[in-house]
């Protein structure tokens, strides 16, 4: 690791850490603090309502005349307090925030009191708080609360910042199976009920809390340090070997790196077959997707990558986010960031087949947080939508951000800033600040100051790097779109030819531009050394070719880099259709299958300039140049593939079969299509699904009713979750039959709530024109709204209705103008909408012409 010099100024204006302690109208006052709590809740999967008992140890710490605590959508039977065996009674009325306020008639001195609340609620059919799910004619009760959804169960002190103990009890009839966060205490049955009490729980929010009642089945996960059983919906408990087996090593793994040992009693997993979200971290209880769960006992190789991964991430939550949390919901991308970057990290150790170490991650957070009206991940957060707003940048912007620091500081470092910051805050909460001290403390720079720059304000640097030495910073943005000014700290780490011999070298810059004398005669200059940089880069095109000609000099990491950063170039009008086209071609022919994923990757995200004039053009290009590539690789996986292998024939496959109109390959894939109906496990999903979108976008109409007709049938037939999915989420139809049949299907029972909102997507995606689908939609809204989960509704805009097409954006428009102010956050999702296809327009405005002619000369 090359030693790094900080060259630090405070030049940045950023916004002050948020207030911990103080008192905002959106959150409960410091004046009472709950320090236990019990629930009790008398659930029947059969029975839509339920009533419920709390009792909640409070200390008042000033006086005052009002206790408030959370609610949502419950009826609150009667609520008071007792102190020193004293009932005191509370009229409860309904504040902002669902705050409720309880209020004595005389003033509460301070001291310990117990604030007891008989209540009754209703069973939701929405995926969040605490919902039913109907699934094979069965009814389960599932729980989820992240982020403000406890409240909708039962009445709580419901912010992350209230961690304490809670013992949670619940009657249910007796042949159900009842699972909570914590090892059973005790359990009493009478006349048909039972009621489970479970063990108090350590310290913990209340978004973590979990609860699952349903005739469940289950298998022990062995090998594990506590006690731990895999629910599964009745009838599945073959399908859990996958799991079982390697879930072990996952938690060994991050046990070894935070050096402490698994923090709780037990740990079960369930699979939910209606879940809006891919999983939860509960505490001793993490929730997932079935399809990540129940798996053929030996997935193919890349299909093992998803739900190791999604594994690996909750676990690691135990740690960071169960056992340390963020103070309140505006710092949620401390958990996100470090969870993804723990399972990245778990990923790479474990299973090095998966390629996890040549993920480029940023590249998944670019798109979003190139968006001229994207929020900082770090902003503040009142509501639930503040939350959700740009939640996935949490995530992917978070993790890279980590990697970024990683890759300076060095791994070995960066783990003992994580240690330190366990070991000081567990069973605490934190703030951001936090983690930066720790890692302050294990380099010789200012990682505040960058960190700040990135996480505080939206999207990020275009660097240019003149001839002349001069590097000069600007925030990037799309083609048209307009943004203000700002600076962010960014290291550079540069690897750059100089007469005849390559350097590196480590540099900050922090300021609008800065001179590096040492650049000014380099022949070419890289500056994202192993692409770990959060930031696009331009050079000159004199330099680019001599990079070109010079390719080899990079890793593969670094090649993709290039190609995705010219990609972005153009996108942002710095360059022309012929840089990327020049990079592409440097690059198409490498040796590694990665990178030559990554040079066909770029030229499919060209197909939004793809229409009725070019296709022909278009589809010679693709048959010329890479239909031999596929012939090469032949579209039959074998054992010995590697993981970029597959991934390479999948894109190819999909771009030559939904592009090339090449009658063979559609031929080929109706044979392959109706092989995997007949025997799902004779071929993988990825090819499967594929073969599945070519056969139905070019299959004759006549035909297409059967085609459908066939597919459902193998849909209601499949056992697997994720063939399911294949089946039905590929079908591409666009005639008006089968685009109807497809989205009357999701608003049957076949499809769950959860689900529902993907059907749409694939009709979406399958039209040009989207006239059919408003048609529908208009129709149909109220019943597809009232199925969807409220995280889907809200959005919807942009899930669904992104587009690339004038007509289209002017129907969504239309159709979300009445409605988006009814449903909570879907103003953004519509907004988002509207972003994303103004800036595809643009875009298409900018390049049709350059792409058009392109196309004309490669024939
Ligand atoms: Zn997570």
């Amino acid at each position: 690791m090359k030693r790094v010099t900080a060259l630090f100024s405070a030049v940045l204006a950023l916004s002050s850490s948020y207030a911990f302690a103080e008192d905002v109208e959106y959150r409960l006052p410091s004046s009472v603090t709950p320090t236990f709590q019990r629930i009790h809740l008398n659930l029947d999967p059969d029975a839509p309502r339920y009533s419920g008992s709390t009792s909640i140890d409070i200390t008042v710490n000033e006086a005052t005349q009002k206790v408030g605590f959370y609610e949502q959508d419950l009826v609150i039977v009667n609520a008071s307090l007792s102190f020193n065996g004293e009932t005191i009674p509370l009229t409860v009325s309904e504040g902002e925030y669902d705050m409720n306020w309880g209020e004595a008639n005389d003033m509460l001195s301070p001291g310990k009191y117990t604030l007891d609340i008989n209540f009754e609620g209703a069973v939701n059919t929405s995926s969040d708080g605490m919902y039913l799910s109907r699934f094979e004619d069965k009814n389960y009760i599932f729980t989820q609360f992240e982020d403000m959804h406890a409240r909708k169960a039962f009445p709580s002190f419901d912010e992350p910042i209230f961690k304490i103990p809670y013992q949670m009890s619940i009657s249910s009839p007796v042949h159900q199976v009842v699972v909570s966060n914590t090892p059973v205490e005790k359990e009493v049955t009478k006349d048909g009920v039972k009621t489970v009490t479970f063990e108090k729980t350590k310290p913990m929010p209340t978004y973590l809390i979990a609860y699952t009642v349903g005739p469940f089945d289950s298998v022990e996960m062995t090998g594990l340090p506590v006690p731990g059983r895999l629910y599964v919906p009745k009838g599945y408990a073959d399908k859990t070997a996958f799991v079982v087996k390697h879930t072990p090593e996952i938690l060994a793994s991050l046990e070894n790196f935070f050096g402490i040992k698994y923090p709780y009693k037990k740990m079960d997993f369930v699979a939910v077959p209606n879940f809006t979200h891919g999983a939860m971290e509960n505490v001793g209880l993490i929730t997932y997707r079935d399809s990540l769960l129940l798996l053929e006992d030996e997935p193919s190789l890349t299909e093992r990558s998803r739900p190791l991964n999604v594994i690996a991430h909750e676990l690691a939550h135990q740690w960071f986010g169960n056992l340390v949390t963020m103070a309140w919901w505006d710092d949620l991308w401390l958990n996100e960031a470090f969870a993804s970057w723990a399972a990245s990290y778990v990923m790479k150790e474990l299973y090095p087949e998966l390629n996890y170490a040549d993920r480029i991650v940023q590249e998944g957070a670019f798109g979003a947080d190139a968006s001229p009206t994207v929020k900082p991940v770090k902003k503040e957060v009142r509501t639930q939508p503040d939350v959700m707003d740009g939640l996935g940048l949490n995530y992917s912007k978070g993790e890279s951000i980590l990697q970024m620091i990683e890759s300076l500081i060095g791994t070995d470092k960066f783990r003992e800033g994580v240690r330190a910051y366990m070991k000081e805050h567990a069973w605490g909460n934190t703030v951001a600040d936090d983690l930066w001290r720790a890692l302050d403390g294990v380099s010789d720079f200012n990682l505040s100051a960058m960190m700040k720059a990135y996480l505080e304000q939206p999207g990020y640097p275009l660097i240019h790097i003149g001839t002349d030495g001069r590097v000069v910073q600007s925030r990037f943005h799309y083609a048209g779109a307009t943004v203000e000014p700002q600076t962010w700290a960014i290291p550079l780490k540069l690897t750059y030819k100089a007469n005849g011999k390559i350097n590196q070298e480590v540099v900050f810059i922090d300021k609008k531009t800065t001179t590096l004398p040492q650049l000014a005669e380099a022949d070419w200059v890289y500056p994202n050394d192993n692409a770990t940089g959060y930031f696009r880069w331009a050079v000159s095109a004199k330099q680019l070719n001599a990079l070109l000609s010079d390719i080899d000099a990079l890793n593969k990491r670094e090649k993709k880099n290039v190609l995705y950063n010219y990609q972005a170039l153009l996108n942002a009008d710095e360059v022309g259709v012929d840089s990327v086209m020049k990079v592409l071609n440097a690059l198409a022919n490498d040796q590694d299958p990665a990178v030559i994923r990554a040079a066909v990757g770029v030229l499919a995200e060209f197909d939004y300039l793809v229409n009725d004039e070019n296709e022909a053009n278009y589809a010679a290009l693709l048959n010329d140049k890479y239909l031999p590539l596929l012939n090469r690789l032949s579209l039959t996986q074998s054992d010995t593939d590697s993981a970029d292998v597959i991934r390479l024939r999948n894109l190819l496959f999909s771009l030559l079969g939904l592009y090339a109109n090449n009658k063979e390959l559609i031929a080929k894939s109706e044979v392959i299509a109706k092989q995997y109906i007949a025997d799902p496990t004779s071929v993988p999903s990825g090819i499967a699904g594929t073969a599945i979108a070519i056969t139905t976008k070019y299959s004759a109409v006549e035909d297409n009713a059967k085609w459908f007709d066939t597919i459902v049938k193998a849909f209601k037939a499949a056992q697997l979750p994720n063939v399911k999915r294949t089946l039905v989420y590929s079908m591409r139809f666009n005639d008006k039959a089968s685009v109807y049949n497809m989205l009357d299907l999701a608003l049957t029972d076949d499809i769950t709530p959860a689900n529902t909102v993907s059907m749409v997507i694939s009709v979406a995606r399958s039209l040009d024109d989207h006239t059919l689908l408003y048609t529908w939609l208009n129709e149909n809204k109220d019943a597809l709204i009232a199925k969807m989960p409220d995280y889907h509704v809200s959005r919807m805009p942009e899930f669904v209705s992104t587009t690339c097409s004038a007509e289209n954006l002017a129907m969504a428009n239309t159709f979300y103008a009445p409605i988006h102010s009814q449903h909570q956050g879907m103003s953004r999702g519509v907004e988002i909408m509207q972003d994303e296809s103004n800036q595809c327009l643009r875009l298409k405005d900018a390049f049709q012409k350059d792409f058009d002619a392109f196309l004309e000369a490669a024939q």
